[in-house]
């Protein structure tokens, strides 16, 4: 029998599975039923001939995850490995998490799949419980069939991406020693195409009108096919080739500026930021002004602040005068040295970022203020109603 042939032959457990899998309700926010179904998805793993281990998120690094669910809805992920011996190793990824089902549901319960006229109907079946059914069915069919892969397979069923990921692909890229070589991510929507990438950053649908013109005065004429090619060009200056979060600290007496750049801006990204400008800063006291973001303020940040008494902080709406000061630096920063460029990778901004940051600091001089302090206060205590603590 041929992995084909098996699958045919099984088109009834492939439901069933998804059936089982639609049952229970892993509804996120907040989270409900992931002990549940990564046990069951563990299993299924395991009974297919892989390896299969349930991950679950500590407590610690849950809590700093943004959502506010993790003390009463644990997280888990689950990663499955076939070795066949093979050089290289194809991942199969699926979050198993569901929106919540709002609105009348047509079909009974949502968390109870109903078959009409070949169709299943239950929250989760196509996004993406189904994708998950079908890739436990095929492994399966590989199992039973002997049949030798030329990729070493390793899967991931992971939580919460239908709010933020955090906890779920996010933290199995950064913590899990994967081996993938290429990666299908299972989303559905597409039917049977496979695209090339996952969402994109921009879409666009683009119509260009030209103006045609006689051949003896083509400069009455408008040529939309030069504007579509210009458009293109302008759109290569517009690729991103990853981002990373630039965190800096400027001298007010002498303009020189700390910088650090972290791939995340979470409170765990500040403290460490923290410790950069205490070590940059090592003896005398320390008077850090700071808007009021909330991750300046987390746990981890106040008891490394109680511990040193030499550090004090002074919050500040993000419209004031000391704020605007590395604003400003942080505008020059862009204008001089990132808008234009052309980074092929997160390295290169980041060495653009450091080189340009030792060179301000070769030349730094404070900026200057231009109002008195009198004029400052005046304008602080009156604007003060209305003060604003928009996020950075
Ligand atoms: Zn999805």
């Amino acid at each position: 029998m041929t992995p084909f042939q098996y699958l045919d032959r099984h088109s009834a457990d492939l439901v069933a599975l998804l059936q089982r899998l639609v049952r229970v309700p892993t509804v996120n926010p907040p989270g409900d039923h992931y002990e549940a179904i990564t046990a069951l998805l563990t299993r299924e793993l395991r009974g297919a001939g892989l390896q299969a281990r349930r991950l679950p998120i500590p407590h610690a690094v849950a809590r700093k995850g943004p959502g506010p669910d993790w003390r009463t809805h644990p997280r888990y992920n689950v990663i499955g490995f076939r070795a066949t011996g093979a050089p290289k190793t194809l991942h199969f990824n699926a979050h198993y998490d569901v929106v919540p089902a709002g609105g009348r549901w047509r079909h009974g319960s949502p968390f109870e799949p109903a078959v009409e006229d070949g169709w299943i109907y239950g929250r989760g079946t196509a996004d993406m419980k189904g994708s998950i059914a079908s890739l436990v069915l095929a492994l399966r069919a590989l199992q039973a069939t002997a049949a030798s892969p030329r990729c070493n397979i390793e899967v991931s069923f992971t939580a919460d991406e239908e709010t933020d990921s955090f906890l779920g692909a996010s933290w199995v890229v950064d913590h899990v020693p994967l081996r993938a070589d290429y990666v299908v991510v299972m989303e559905g929507g597409e039917g049977r195409h496979i695209g090339c990438g996952h969402n994109g950053v921009v879409w666009l649908n683009v119509v260009v009108h030209g103006r045609p013109a006689h051949g003896s005065t083509p400069e009455q004429g408008v040529n939309a096919f030069e504007k579509m090619a210009g458009l293109v060009l302008a759109l290569e200056d517009y690729k991103r080739n990853g981002t990373t979060c630039l965190f800096a600290a400027l001298e007010v007496g002498t303009g020189r500026v700390t910088g650090q750049t972290r791939a995340r801006h979470t409170g765990d990204d500040f403290l460490a930021f923290l410790r950069h400008v205490e070590d940059a800063y090592p003896a005398g006291e320390l008077h850090v002004v700071l808007d009021n973001v909330s991750t300046h303020k987390t746990p981890a940040v106040q008891n490394w602040l109680a511990a040193r008494p030499r550090i004090t902080f002074h919050f500040t709406p993000t419209s004031a005068s000391w704020m605007n000061q590395i604003e400003t630096w942080f505008g020059i920063l862009s204008r001089q040295a990132i808008r234009r460029g052309a980074f092929r990778s997160v390295k290169e901004l980041v060495a653009r970022i450091d080189a340009f940051t030792a060179q301000w600091n070769a030349g730094a001089s404070p900026f200057a203020w231009v109002k008195s302090a009198d004029e400052i206060l005046a304008k602080a205590v009156r604007k003060r109603p209305g003060i604003s603590e928009s996020q950075q």
